[in-house]
């Protein structure tokens, strides 16, 4: 099961140029080609953004899903951004409700939001991380691994800030992203050249090691924006977690807690 699903994944409608040609329709067909049963669409959300966007995405996930019943269902939901220190959201959840079929954020942690000088970052992001965790028609949060707010605070971040916010996401039943491990060090440490290999690797270890022994419901995501990485010699993209399935069964995961919006 942890093979065939895929809950971070933009399309054209994400408007990206690294989107180019990334239809619903492709991602369907290859969805089928990669075993992938379950894709969850999270096209961004950003405070400029036209929902009707989804209205469009919807009829045409609506057909395909028709055309390849019992073979690839795909879930419409949105990453929805938060815009300022309040946790105040790109999208209306009234609306969002309404287009999505299930609402997921993503906490782009800006270090400038807390304003003052000697302020806990990593204190301030986990506060931030709960207060979403706390809002009831929010149902995923996407890559809280945190590794951004690291590299701005300048330390790691510890078990217990993780502890701190997947115990209130086991208590509020809501669900974590476990991103594919390559990518999330392909891209903080080859793209951005932010953190070294190796730091990236021991934090996002200590983060999926506390939603495992939580048992905290999670998810698993790519953040295909295409079929291949544009930045890493072409290396597969959408519906590729390899790295994080091998780590999770290292771990013993409990796949009972791969949560899925049909469940
Ligand atoms: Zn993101
Ligand atoms: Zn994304």
């Amino acid at each position: 099961m942890l093979n065939e699903v895929d809950f971070h994944v933009h399309s054209i409608y994400s408007g990206e140029e690294q989107c180019k040609g990334f239809t619903i329709e492709r991602i369907f067909r290859l969805a089928e080609e990669l075993g992938i049963r379950y894709v969850g669409l999270t096209d961004h959300w950003h405070a400029d953004t036209d929902p009707s966007i989804f209205v469009k995405e919807r009829r045409e996930v609506e057909k395909l899903n028709e055309a390849y019943r019992g073979r690839v269902k795909v879930f419409i939901s949105a990453e929805i951004d938060v815009i300022d220190h309040e946790c105040r959201l790109a999208a209306d959840l009234d609306l969002a409700k309404k287009l999505l079929g299930y609402i997921s954020v993503s906490l782009h942690y800006n270090p400038k939001w807390s304003g003052k000088a000697g302020y806990d970052l990593i204190e301030d992001a986990v506060s931030m991380t709960i207060r979403l965790l706390e809002e009831p028609d929010i149902t995923v949060i996407l890559h809280p691994h945190m590794i951004d707010v690291a590299y701005y605070a300048g330390k790691p971040v510890t078990r217990s800030a993780f502890r701190e916010f997947i115990e209130v996401a086991v208590d509020n039943k809501k669900v974590l992203e476990i991103p594919e491990l390559s990518m999330v060090r392909a891209y903080y440490c080859d793209v951005l050249k932010w953190l070294p290999s190796s730091e990236v690797k021991k934090q996002y270890e200590v983060f999926i090691r506390e939603i495992v022994r939580s048992g905290c419901l999670f998810t698993l995501g790519s953040d295909a924006h295409n079929e291949t990485r544009w930045f890493d010699n072409d290396r597969p993209w959408f519906g590729y977690l390899e790295e994080t399935i091998a780590l999770l069964r290292k771990y013993g995961v409990d796949e009972s807690n791969l949560w899925l919006p049909i469940r």
